[in-house]
């Protein structure tokens, strides 16, 4: 696998619902690099995070993977009994979620939580799992990682819980690191905070970290490549200097424009009009048609193929060829 750690080829989930299936991610293809940050960026419901599950066998009981591979060190994931994919889990990927409440318990003590965590994984003495956590807890910057231990997570605040979580999710140092929207439910200077601890754990440790966020600031800060995904599939993919000074795909300049900036505090902003398609339903053409400003006749009936434009960039959109999004550089 060269220096990928990770290969994802043409997967595709389905949801249930009432007896009826439908797609929520289809065909999806990404690579993750050693020690690269790849952005996953999309509305709410556009597939970021069931992909990002699917890694690790975490979808919902209505959720079901109809095709592809998760390819890492050699082995598809989603050919793994349920055992073996536990072994995978907290050890070579870890995963931190945006609601780090949910994920404490909060009548065990987070030593319990910690230790537990730790000796699933490897045949150590509590002494010996407790200090690796406690100098885990001290390299997300909780300096006083004995009382920390000794907490429940309610006496902690949000920023402390998410710390806790990451520390928890790289303390067996795993090759992959899947944060999923980790500092949504947080405040700005938090948020800050912890997106360098993140940083800083990847260049210290080499981990490849999958980053599924809906908010592009974050991920211009932090991510080497992105993936913009639209109604269950990428529309566009490349290095985030190339995707963010030059998007190919009307969706992701629409993104683009509604993120706030100051210099523009007192401007209406830009938003995409309408709604995502309901996946339930039957579609032709393009998927984003009835919200792109630059729609043709082409987008109602043909769907775009995802192609290469140059090394490591592609798009979906029959304007690629006619190179008619008028770009321009656009500053976060
Ligand atoms: Fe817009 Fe057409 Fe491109 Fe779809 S294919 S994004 S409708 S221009």
């Amino acid at each position: 696998m060269e220096d990928k750690v990770l290969k994802i080829k043409n997967l595709s989930v389905e949801f249930s619902t009432s007896g009826e299936s439908f797609k929520v991610v289809n065909d999806v293809n990404l690579e993750l690099e050693k020690g690269e940050i790849l952005g996953l960026v999309g509305e709410s419901g556009c597939g970021k995070t069931t992909t990002a599950l699917s890694i690790l066998g975490l979808l919902p009981k209505n959720a079901k993977i109809t095709g592809g591979e998760i390819l890492f060190e050699g082995k598809n994931l989603l050919l793994l009994s349920k055992e073996e994919l536990r072994k995978i889990r907290g050890k070579d990927i870890g995963i931190i979620s945006q609601n780090s409440m949910s994920n404490l318990n909060p009548i065990r003590k987070i030593k319990k939580q910690f230790i537990e965590s730790i000796r699933t994984h490897v045949d150590i003495s509590k002494k010996e799992a407790h200090e690796i956590a406690c100098e885990m807890l001290q390299k997300v910057n909780l300096s006083d990682p004995e009382r920390i231990m000794n907490q429940y997570s309610f006496q902690l605040s949000g920023g402390m819980r998410q710390r806790v979580m990451i520390a928890m999710a790289i303390a067996l140092r795993p090759k992959i690191l899947i944060a999923d929207e980790p500092t949504t439910a947080l405040d700005v200077t938090v948020q800050a905070q912890i997106l360098e601890e993140i940083d800083k754990l990847r260049k210290d440790f080499g981990i490849s970290i999958i980053f599924v966020s809906h908010n592009l600031g974050i991920i211009s800060q932090l991510a080497d490549r992105i993936g913009v995904m639209y109604a269950g599939e990428i529309v566009e993919y490349g290095f985030i200097s190339s995707v963010f000074n030059n998007p190919i795909h009307p969706y992701t300049k629409g993104l683009l424009e509604s993120v706030p900036k100051i210099e523009n505090a007192k401007k209406i902003l830009k938003a995409i009009r309408g709604n995502p398609p309901d996946l339930s339903k039957k579609h032709f053409g393009c998927l984003f048609y009835p919200r792109c400003d630059y729609v043709m006749d082409t987008c109602r009936c043909k769907k775009p193929k995802l192609i290469k434009i140059k090394e490591d960039s592609m798009g979906a959109c029959h304007l690629i060829n006619k190179n008619s999004l008028g770009n321009k550089i656009i500053n976060l």
